[in-house]
């Protein structure tokens, strides 16, 4: 079946007897039992609820897992996955990261004896990967710098170690880009992003595949155990607003990825903008990468602009874009990496990856890729 389908129909299984098309929101924290010993399947919201079961298995059956787990947030998630690992272990991560999953590795998993190296190639992640290392953790392609990880490449270094290879698919989604199939263990997503869709539910997914993970545990019957027992579980409203959000998401994917093509080509012919970050411009160094993983570029762009001043003008005068953090919904928003998604990184950590005064991160939405232009192009102009 096609991803696009799944998308529209999602989890077969039926909760209701009334023949509803679209799931209903089970507003319920607990669930009569039958009998003594007895369950329908369903005791308590934390654990499991219908809604967010319906959602989970849509997710899983996307990305071509065995199990998801959906949280309240992206970092809800990362948090509970964090929870698999002991003091002494030690993690391998992508050196350009978004930032809110830097700050929970630095601040608060380190304070837990966790250990991390940043690696920004394959040759890298080998080379920093120790004896007491558990995982690596990538994101591709990496928030704002636009970075491409080869995942197999990655992969392979990870099965010949024995590690667990987990991926944050956040920026692609599983319309373009399913790294399960290229070995993965794990895959993270905000679903605040383009899952949902509509700029208006916070939400993470963890999905796994258990038969190729190496560990000794089955995986995604411990991270369930570490889901309901830490409890940050997603709501059965957001539940069906990110399930409705799905319905949509390849036909987003394809317009986020039409408009941004357009709008990255735009952006390189203007003069006070000097570096235009995309991963389907044929000059991206990893372009063929991108080509060999992914099956489109996706909607983020990141650009860089002639002086500080000019990068305060546009966040300043755009209307149709709204200067705003996040990403992946279907109004078009610009960021300034150095003051929102990364202001926590030390600064010549944010120097080292080239996150500085000059550089603006734009999530191109669903309008119509001249209006977008237009809106930039009237801010660039006020520029004095
Ligand atoms: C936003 C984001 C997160 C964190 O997700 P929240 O839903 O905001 O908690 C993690 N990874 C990436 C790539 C993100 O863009």
């Amino acid at each position: 079946m096609d991803i696009s389908t799944i998308c529209v129909h999602g989890c077969k299984k039926k909760y209701d007897t009334t023949g509803a098309v679209s799931v209903p929101i089970f507003a319920s924290s607990t669930f009569a039992h039958p009998g003594v010993g007895q369950s329908t399947g369903f005791d308590y919201s934390r654990s499991q609820n219908p809604t967010k079961e319906h959602l989970e298995h849509t997710i899983t059956a996307l990305e071509g897992g065995d199990d998801t787990i959906a949280f309240s947030s992206g970092m809800a998630a990362v948090s509970a996955l964090m929870e698999l690992f002991s003091p002494g272990d030690h993690i391998v991560a992508s050196y350009d990261l978004y930032g809110g999953t830097f700050r929970l590795f630095s601040h608060i998993s380190e304070k837990n004896g966790i250990k991390f190296s940043y690696a920004a190639s394959t040759e890298e992640i080998s080379a920093k990967i120790s004896p007491n290392t558990k995982a690596v953790f990538i994101e591709t392609p990496t928030n704002p710098m636009m970075n491409v990880v080869d995942i197999a490449a990655a992969a392979k270094v990870t099965q010949s170690k024995n590690l667990l290879l987990i991926v944050d698919n956040t920026f692609l989604t599983p319309i373009f880009q399913r790294p399960l199939s290229l070995g993965a263990n794990i895959i993270l997503h905000s679903g605040t992003k383009y899952l949902g869709g509509h700029n208006d539910a916070l939400s993470g997914m963890l999905t796994v595949k258990d038969d190729t993970a190496p560990c000794d545990y089955v995986l995604s019957e411990r991270l369930r155990f570490i889901a309901k027992t830490t409890g940050a579980c997603l709501s059965p409203f957001d539940s069906f607003l990110i399930t409705r959000g799905l319905k949509t998401l390849a036909i987003r994917m394809e317009r986020h990825n039409k408009n941004a093509l357009e709008i990255a080509d735009w952006l390189t012919k203007q003069k006070k903008i000097t570096k235009v970050y995309y991963i389907g411009l044929r000059n991206h160094p990893d372009y063929a990468v991108s080509c060999r993983q992914a099956s489109g570029f996706g909607g983020m762009i990141s650009f860089s602009v002639d002086n500080e001043q000019t990068a305060v003008s546009i966040l300043e005068n755009v209307k149709l874009i709204k200067y705003a953090e996040s990403l992946g919904g279907t109004e078009s928003l610009i960021t300034y990496p150095l003051l929102q998604t990364h202001a926590d990184l030390p600064q010549h950590e944010r120097e080292a990856r080239g996150i500085n005064a000059c550089l603006l991160r734009l999530s191109v939405g669903l309008e119509d890729s001249a209006d977008i232009t237009a809106d930039l192009k009237q801010a660039i102009e006020r520029v004095k």
